[in-house]
């Protein structure tokens, strides 16, 4: 059975359904309708299955926090400014992200039914979690689905010390004859969700992923933490590549924030303050316009074996494709539970203990 991640004696085993339950009780009691709880735990659970571990559970603090402070509206007014066949522009109106977004994917998908492209930029808004569970909502209706968001200031721009950029996230999803292929990345060599993973574990970042306050590669994640920055996909400089991951998470901001009317994350805030003015982006593509899915999907499916029976580097033993790692890992996870670190685990506890509800395992 196949794991993404790393998962040693410091974490409990908990089942889906437990983890789903246990975050639609907690916003429930914060006031959020069934139905926007029930996304944003479909979305956490997405996560935590797929063997994202900085996206899943361990983000519900900042969500309640974001509630509990007022900076995350609960009752959001989602607005339609614009639109048109194609196209259209919504205000989040501070909403929880995942129930803004859905609602944003949902009308991109509506309107490639009927014109063969939907595109819906989305300001307003707040944290989104995972990119791709968007861009799958688009690939289960047999079209290509892209998503993007930006976020709050944690990267440095090549060639600058300074967090200007966000970890701006980009989502490809297309469907296959078997699981969709599915790309979902941070456009910063991580998330700063991993660098949350190693501080709960007090254990140093491999070299490489950021800077200190001197532009010094560092390991010690305080030193990020405390003015230092992330690096853009491909890293410190040019060497390897590091202005392309900047320039892609330029895209991110130009296309969420700067058409949305939004704003770029320089500018955005933190889910617990107001306005904390997340924007996202959406796009799906419907296939049978262009050519018949049936086709289309055996192309990518040809595609794709082409590429994993090619002949493997002597230090790998298979070529995986975006999105299959994820896929194993939730058929594992459905089966043994998915394995929460443990002092995710008590955060979760004080969470429940401070509002009032069943803490995980109805105790
Ligand atoms: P990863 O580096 O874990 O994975 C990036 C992509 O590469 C995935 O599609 C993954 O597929 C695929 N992949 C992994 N290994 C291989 C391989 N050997 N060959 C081919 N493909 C491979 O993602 P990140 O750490 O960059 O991002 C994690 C999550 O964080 C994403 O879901 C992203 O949307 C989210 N995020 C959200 C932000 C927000 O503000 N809301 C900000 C930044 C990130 P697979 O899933 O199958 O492993």
């Amino acid at each position: 059975m196949f794991e993404k991640g790393y998962v040693d004696e410091g974490y409990v085993r908990v089942s889906g359904e437990e983890l789903f339950s246990f975050i639609v009780r907690v916003l429930l009691k914060l006031g959020v309708l069934e139905e926007h709880a029930k996304i944003v735990a479909d979305n956490l659970l997405m996560a935590d299955l797929r063997g994202i571990e900085s996206h899943g559970v361990q983000r519900l603090k900042r969500y309640v926090d974001g509630i509990l402070s007022g900076g995350i509206n609960i009752n959001p007014r989602i607005e339609i400014l614009r639109e048109g066949p194609s196209y259209a522009l919504i205000d989040g109106d501070e909403g929880l992200g995942q129930v803004v977004s859905q609602r944003a994917m949902s009308l991109a998908i509506e309107k490639a039914k009927d014109s063969g492209i939907g595109v819906v930029a989305v300001r307003n808004s707040n944290h989104y979690g995972i990119a791709g569970y968007y861009a799958l909502m688009a690939a289960r209706e047999g079209m290509i689905g892209i998503s993007m968001t930006n976020s709050r200031p944690l990267v440095a721009p090549t060639g600058g010390v300074e967090h200007f950029l966000g970890t701006n996230p980009i989502a490809l999803a297309a469907p296959t004859k078997d699981k969709p292929f599915l790309l979902d990345m941070a456009t910063s060599v991580v998330p700063i969700g991993k660098l949350e993973v190693y501080r709960r574990k007090n254990k140093p970042i491999p070299e490489g992923w950021a800077i200190d306050a001197g532009g010094n590669l560092t390991r010690d994640v305080e030193a990020v933490f405390n003015e230092g920055a992330l690096l853009p996909l491909g890293g410190l400089g040019e060497l390897f590549g590091g202005h392309k991951g900047y320039g892609l998470s330029l895209m991110v901001d130009i296309l969420s924030g700067i058409l949305s009317g939004g704003t770029w994350s320089r500018h955005v805030k933190n889910t617990n303050e107001r306005k904390s003015e997340v924007d996202h982006f959406f796009m799906a593509i419907n296939i049978e316009a262009f050519t018949p899915l049936e086709e289309f999907k055996e192309r990518m499916t040809k595609m794709i074996d082409e590429i994993k029976s090619s002949k493997k580097h002597p230090d790998f033993d298979r070529i995986w494709i975006h999105g299959e790692k994820g896929f194993l890992t939730q058929e594992t996870r459905l089966k043994i539970g998915i394995p929460i670190y443990k002092k995710v685990l008590k955060e979760l506890d004080e969470i429940a203990d401070k509002i009032g509800v069943d803490r995980i395992g109805g105790v």
